[in-house]
């Protein structure tokens, strides 16, 4: 959902303010966006300017379902926006909107504003772009795919991971 009825606020004065603490369980749209396990909850102000309404949000905290980069487990763990805000058009500026951003405008005819682009964006921002179940994850083996997380494998093993950070050390000693 995230649709909030703003038409009070609309007709009132510059400067008045709606808050709202949310909490919903919402399902982002496109198939490889991530699957939010539990309700997402944020504070929300809304701002009353002269020909927009600000949209602030705050504290802003998801459980995303992620796959670990390394071995490929699926885990949950939050994304947390600290603060986010968008301009929401109450009437578009005259003269050229070349300059501005028009995708966020104000449904005038039913007097609601639709957070769910805004969240989505902001979601996927602080997404982490290598997302790992641990930093420690030792991963698969490159050769024959065991979770070295759970147990050893026999293959051989270059002496020195590319990820180590005295790989280039060693080989200045030896
Ligand atoms: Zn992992
Ligand atoms: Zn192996």
């Amino acid at each position: 959902m995230l649709i909030y009825d703003i038409g009070g606020l609309i007709a009132s004065p510059q400067g008045t303010i709606d808050s709202f603490d949310v909490e919903e369980l919402i399902t982002l749209p496109e198939q490889d966006d991530p699957l939010l396990t539990e309700p997402i909850r944020f504070q929300l102000e809304f701002i009353k300017l002269r020909d927009e309404v600000t949209a602030h949000v705050s504290n802003l905290a998801a459980s995303c379902e992620m796959r670990c980069n390394r071995c490929l487990i699926t885990f949950t763990a939050p994304v947390v926006v600290s603060t986010a805000e968008r301009q929401f058009w109450i009437h578009l500026p005259e003269g050229n909107h070349a300059e501005i951003d028009t995708s966020y405008q104000i449904d005038r005819k039913h007097g609601r504003i639709d957070l769910n682009q805004m969240i989505r964006e902001e979601i996927l921002l602080h997404f982490p772009p290598i997302p790992l179940c641990s930093e420690s994850c030792k991963g698969l083996c490159d050769q024959c795919g065991t979770d070295l997380n759970k147990s050893s494998c026999a293959c051989a093993k270059p002496e020195v991971t590319k990820e180590s950070p005295f790989a280039g050390l060693k080989s200045q000693v030896i």
